[in-house]
């Protein structure tokens, strides 16, 4: 037993102690690393690369190098990425304020990006990232879809409301005295067709994918021209 709590202590001592190492200065040196990483992969026009790599930088959870959004805004604009390459040059402005090294670069991007992001907002093939709209795969784009009946839940039969799912209702005749009659919206049985399904156990309506759109965001970026795929043999 005594031997089971040391080594338990044992094994905290350690974990707690690897903890102190990870949050020490090695990950300063790794986010160094993958900074030049990125700069490199961008000075070679290699955008691909220095996005992963400015991904995994955010991914880790360590602190962002000031001018870190500045790279990464250029690195996905030049990817096309309109959309949230602005959003990353705002993150820079309020990081850096007028005193960001990339400060002047920073503005020259803002006005670059201008054009591209009015583009995709007078664009109606392309949601407000840029991103084309694809079919919905659910519903195939006819925007509704036959699931179960969401009133009975696919059983298709409800409770009478009148006899309250009896059969019976109770009247009492100028005697004062309680007779008892069929139902007659229920004939008796208590129960009705559902008035949703009609019994039928399925019931038309928005798709769900979608919400009864047709279309979703893709994830390719648009190009905000029709396509004529008539002539696509
Ligand atoms: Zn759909
Ligand atoms: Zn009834
Ligand atoms: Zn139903
Ligand atoms: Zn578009």
């Amino acid at each position: 037993m005594k031997k089971t709590v040391l080594l338990f202590s044992i094994a905290l001592l350690l974990a707690f102690s690897f903890r102190v190492h990870s949050q020490g200065i090695p990950n300063l040196g790794q986010t160094d690393q993958w900074m030049k990483g990125a700069l490199a992969a961008m000075e070679r026009n290699d955008y691909q690369t220095a996005n992963q790599i400015f991904r995994n930088l955010i991914d880790s959870g360590l602190p962002l190098p000031n001018e870190m959004p500045y790279y990464f805004a250029l690195t996905l604009y030049e990817l096309g990425q309109y959309d949230n390459s602005s959003n990353f040059l705002n993150k820079y402005f309020d990081l850096n304020g007028f005193n960001g090294e990339n400060y002047d670069l920073a503005k020259n991007l803002q006005e670059d990006l201008k054009a591209p992001i009015a583009e995709i907002k007078a664009c109606q093939l392309c949601d407000n990232k840029g991103y084309r709209w694809e079919t919905c795969p659910t519903c195939s784009g006819s925007k509704q879809i036959q699931q179960d009946c969401s009133y009975c839940r696919g059983v298709g039969v409800v409770g009478c409301s009148r006899c309250a799912g009896k059969g019976l209702i109770t009247k009492r005749n100028i005697f004062n005295i309680v007779e008892y009659f069929e139902c007659d919206r229920c004939s008796g049985k208590g129960r009705l067709d559902c008035p949703t399904c009609n019994g039928s156990l399925k019931e038309v309506s928005d798709c769900k994918t979608c919400r009864g759109l047709g279309y979703l965001s893709g994830e390719i970026i648009c190009d905000h021209k029709e396509h004529d795929h008539s002539s696509e043999k």
